[in-house]
Order: C-alpha cells, then structure tokens, then sequence
C-alpha cells in the first residue's frame, strides 16, 4: 500500500470499528517549546499529586521510544455525549457514565490495529490515557481538532465530550495538516462558568479543578469544596457544557459507553444511601472502579451535608 492508500485505508476501518473522527500525524520529536509548556505546567505543581506527569518525559517527547520505528501517529477519537442530569439532580460525569472508556477505546483500537497489521504487516502499540503520550498535541498534529481556553480538544461541527485514543505504528500513513485557525472563540464561558477557578485565561490549575478533587485526591476535600461542586459528585462537566462548540452535540451511540438503566434511574435520596454492594453493581467495569466507594462516599456527603 502506497502512504495514500494506507492512510485511505485506516480511515475506513476507524469509521466502521465506531470512531468518530481520525486523523493521521508523521511522528517525530516533539518541538522543544511544546515539552517546555508542559514541564513548565507540571513545575508549577499544576498537577497536583498525578506524579506520573512527571516521569518519562523522554518518551513523551520521542515517540520512537515507545514504538521503535515510529512513523505515524493515528489520533481517533470516541463520543461520550450523554443528555445532560437534570439540574436538581445529582450528577455524575457524563464520560464515567458507562463502561471504562480506557478498555472500550483501547479494544478498538487493538482491532484497528489488527486490521492494519493483516493489511500492510504494520506492528505498533495502542494508548487511551495510559502511556507518557501528550495526546493534545498529536490530535493537533493530526488535524481533528484544536485546544480551546477550556484545555480541551475542540472537534471542529462536533465539540469536546469527546474521549481520545491514539495508535502508534511503524509504516508511514500519509499525515493530514493541521488545523490552522483558531476554533475556540475566545468567548470566556468556560472560564465564567468553572466555580473554582481552576480554568483562567492564561492556563488551568487541576489542583482546584473538580474533576481531580473528586477523582484523583485522596484524603478529605479542601475546605469549602461541597459549595462549589453544586450537584457534581463524581467530575464536573461545567466547563464542556457551557461551551458553543457543545450547543448542537449528537448523544453518543456506543452501547458499551451508556449508562445502565439502574444507573440512569438513581434518585438523590438513593445516591445519599448508597451501599458498598450498591456501588459495586453499579460500577462494575466503570472507570469510577478506582476512586472507590469510600472516595464516592466522601463526595456524596460533602453533597449532603449542604442539603
Ligand atoms: S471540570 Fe469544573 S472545576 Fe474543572 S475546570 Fe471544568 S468547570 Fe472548572
Ligand atoms: S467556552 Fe468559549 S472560550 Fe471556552 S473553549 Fe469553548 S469556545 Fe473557547
């Protein structure tokens, strides 16, 4: 296969296997400058306590470490838009709302790369958040989208309730161009509507974020933090959904990444007595697995104890 005709060819099979978009980047060393932002962000303790930021810098910068002969990067990414929870109900993130998102990617993507494998003898690797890849910058590269004020990708016609996977391989697929122009537009509600302040104008502190407080932070929660997370236990989404690029989403269709129906049906007064054996019915195979019942239990009553 030429590059053009593998390039063709991987597009088709990431259409069928459900992604919704997919681009393709030439690998190669990261610019200097974009290694700089991001060891700056994690030199400012942005991060907080996801030290695994801080390691393995080489191999975010130098894709042929993770896959020796690296020559393209394939950037897919999946719909988690859900409708959103009513306002007076609590709410659970809408991308934890279904399976884990980590397998549900990474087994399309293995397929993907089967298939690439059985066409052209290609061999590569597979990542969904779980390798030092600095995923934004390849989505970049690979022309599906662009990072707005909200630190998101914004996918040009479909918006940011987007999961994104990538897919590393050692033939060289033609690379589409990036996008040029800017696709945020600068209007601020991401910034406006974020209650903590985690999101400003010059960058984005996940320490103050609610996603990491109530994800990745262990141990109680910062004074004051049960007013800002409003009716948000698990995440927050506020910064997604007051976004434009938002304002006309398609609901996602990925059976795998639904809600259950006993999930979809939880009342508050259900969330505020949830028991261990509840949970674990509830979030069997779900991302929320690893903050643990204690840690949802934390954040519900953090919820109910302002009620
Ligand atoms: S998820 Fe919530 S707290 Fe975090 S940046 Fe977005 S709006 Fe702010
Ligand atoms: S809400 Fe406005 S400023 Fe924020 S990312 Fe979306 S378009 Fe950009």
């Amino acid at each position: 296969m030429t590059p053009q005709e593998l390039s063709l060819y991987i597009k088709a099979e990431a259409k069928c296997l459900g992604f919704a978009v997919c681009g393709i980047a030439k690998a190669g060393i990261v610019p200097r400058e974009e290694m700089k932002r991001f060891t700056e962000w994690t030199d400012g303790g942005n991060h907080g306590t996801m030290s695994y930021l801080e390691r393995n810098c080489d191999k975010r910068e130098n894709p042929a470490l993770l896959v020796p002969g690296c020559k393209s990067i394939i950037c897919v990414a999946m719909s988690y838009a859900q409708p959103a929870t009513p306002r007076n109900r609590l709410h659970l993130s809408r991308y934890a709302q279904g399976k884990d998102y980590h397998k549900v990617l990474k087994d399309r993507l293995h397929a993907l790369l089967k298939s690439i494998n059985e066409a052209t003898g290609a061999g590569g690797r597979a990542f969904c958040d779980s390798a030092p890849v600095l995923e934004h910058y390849w989505a970049e590269q690979a022309g599906i989208g662009r990072v707005g004020l909200n630190h998101q990708l914004i996918i040009p016609g479909l918006g940011t309730f987007f999961f994104l996977g990538e897919l590393f391989i050692d033939q060289e697929a033609e690379p589409d161009t990036p996008i040029e122009h800017n696709v945020c537009i600068n209007c601020n509600r991401c910034i406006i509507n974020c209650p903590t302040g985690a999101l400003t104008k010059t960058g984005f502190d996940a320490r103050k974020c609610l996603s990491y407080l109530t994800i990745e932070h262990r141990g109680d929660l910062p004074e004051g933090t049960g007013e800002k997370m409003g009716n948000c236990f698990y995440g927050c989404d506020r910064c997604n959904a007051s976004c434009p690029h938002n304002g006309n989403y398609e609901p996602q269709t990925t059976n795998e990444l639904l809600p259950a129906e006993e999930l979809s049906a939880m009342t508050d007064e259900e969330w505020f007595t949830l028991s261990e054996e509840r949970y674990k019915r509830l979030f069997k195979e779900s991302a929320v697995e690893r903050a643990g019942y204690a840690q949802l239990i934390r954040n519900i009553n953090e919820i109910k104890k302002l009620r």
